[in-house]
């Protein structure tokens, strides 16, 4: 009996992503934006859509928006306009949102993803708008829902990708490098855990089968507020379009159009929700209210100049002029401020390697531990640079460079008097050290057997010893000098 052909499924996503931008007022009206503030106290005419009340653009979320779009490569309209998207939803007041439609802030970008290889994936940016957020309906109420309107009307930068992503792994890095490169420009604070960002993949499947391709319809999945929930919602997304398409051979774009589903985070699985508007059924038409904007001459150019190195190219320059490795460089440039600690330490003397080394295995759980940043536990550049200088000169052991960043992150003392005060500076004097070694053959007569049998297991089992004598001098004692001396005492190898 033959099987058969297995059907070939491919990912296909496009993802939007929604920041909200730190400006201190509202898009349209003078509000304070701020989060936890008691229900419906930020608010307005303008944002709760009293008639008669007229919008007023906020300069500095477009200068926001249009920063954004830039450092995404993308081509800036001379003329950004606003549309009225007509919608009604109980946290929607005026009946409609404020976006923009035929004449977005930027057009055409693309973001480089690195990839563990070290290559880079490109994902085109199809545009890059501003619009208005809505309001919260509140579910907690026992019989009744609740609406707040805090968050209505305050800025919100949309940025949709062409549907480059093939993998849910691809989907969460682009997210991630989108809300590195709104953090390095400054315009958003981009906390998932406060709804800063929301994600919205779109996704759907090629499958091939018996030699013909067939594509899914496309299901934007609402409101993810998580890069655990995005990956895994686009898995599952993957799998289901795959089986239902197996199932059911009608169950393709070209008969089912689009459709909205929800993320059900406890049971891991996507649910349908309401089908999802054509885009004539919003009927765009541009606002009344308010004018197109024109960027007047040498405005975008001193937006340019105030942009900071981003992400990507700085991981590029770590490793271009400091051979510091992809995987290495992604951490390091996670946010400006410690990228900014990393070279401020390089250029107070720390060997380049060795100091990764430390952001990377001891920095980086130090800073989780009191969960902040790397910059954020406020440690001198100085400092870092001092203990990195005295693993590399080989005045401590890297387990000794562990125990003092640990007492740093603490007491805030500098890294030699620690090695002095703790008693961690290595010990390479072979007097001290002989006791040791002594005391670790004694206690492992195999492995000293084993190296003097010589073959294969000598060199491992040298190394078990050199291990114990580590120990026994409590990370301290010189490798190098704890090796020499083991042969010594060992004797002579047969074979
Ligand atoms: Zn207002």
């Amino acid at each position: 009996m033959t099987l058969p052909p297995a059907p070939k499924a491919r990912l296909i996503v496009g993802l939007e992503i929604h920041v909200q931008l730190r400006t201190a007022t509202k898009l349209f009206c003078g509000c304070a934006v701020r989060f936890g503030a008691p229900p419906n106290s930020l608010t307005c005419p303008v944002c709760l859509g009293h008639p008669g009340a007229l919008p007023v653009l906020n300069r500095e979320a477009l200068r926001c928006a249009a920063k954004t779009a830039m450092a995404l490569g993308c081509r800036i309209l001379p003329r950004t306009s606003w549309d009225r998207k007509s919608y009604w939803y109980p946290d929607l007041p005026k009946n409609y949102q404020i976006s923009q439609n035929e004449f977005p802030v930027g057009l055409e970008g693309a973001v480089e993803l690195p990839r563990a290889d070290g290559s880079v994936k490109t994902v085109r940016i199809r545009r890059v708008h501003l619009e208005e957020d809505a309001g919260k309906s509140l579910h907690d109420a026992p019989d009744a829902t609740l609406v707040d309107l805090n968050r209505a009307g305050t800025a919100l930068l949309e940025i949709v990708t062409a549907p480059d992503i093939a993998s849910p792994e691809e989907a969460g890095d682009l997210a991630r490098e989108i809300r590195r490169i709104v953090r390095y420009l400054g315009v958003a604070d981009a906390d998932m855990q406060k709804g800063h960002m929301r994600l919205e993949p779109n996704v759907n499947c090629a499958v091939e089968l018996d030699g013909a391709e067939a594509r899914t319809p496309i299901v934007e999945i609402k409101n993810l507020n998580s890069f655990r929930a995005l990956e895994a919602a686009v898995a599952f997304e993957f799998e289901r379009q795959t089986a239902a398409y197996l199932a059911d051979p009608a169950y393709t774009l070209e008969r089912r159009g689009k459709e909205s589903r929800g993320w059900d985070e406890a049971a891991l699985a996507t649910f349908v929700q309401r089908r999802k508007e054509e885009a004539h059924e919003y009927r765009c038409f541009p606002d009344p209210d308010l004018a197109p904007y024109e960027w007047i001459a040498g405005e975008l150019d001193e937006l340019a100049r105030e942009t900071p190195e981003l992400p990507q190219a700085r991981r590029r320059r770590l490793a271009r002029e400091l051979g510091i490795g992809q995987g290495d460089a992604l951490l390091i440039a996670e946010d400006r401020a410690t990228g900014d600690l990393f070279e401020a330490a390089v250029a107070a003397g720390a060997c380049p390697q060795t100091l990764a080394k430390h952001f990377i295995n001891l920095w980086t759980r130090l800073a989780k531990d009191a969960g902040t940043t790397i910059a954020g536990l406020k440690l001198d550049a100085g400092a870092l640079a001092e203990l990195a200088r005295l693993q590399t000169d080989g005045a401590v052991s890297a387990t000794a460079a562990r125990l003092i960043a640990e007492a740093m992150a603490r007491t805030r003392a500098a890294p030699r008097a620690l090695a002095q005060r703790l008693g961690l500076t290595r010990l390479s004097d072979r007097t001290a050290l002989l006791p040791l070694v002594k005391e670790a053959i004694a206690a492992n007569p195999k492995a000293a057997a084993q190296y003097r049998a010589g073959g294969g297991k000598a060199a491992k089992s040298l190394g078990f010893l050199q291990g114990r004598v580590m120990r026994l001098s409590g990370g301290r004692a010189d490798p190098a000098v704890a090796a020499a001396l083991l042969r010594e005492e060992l004797g002579p190898q047969l074979g």
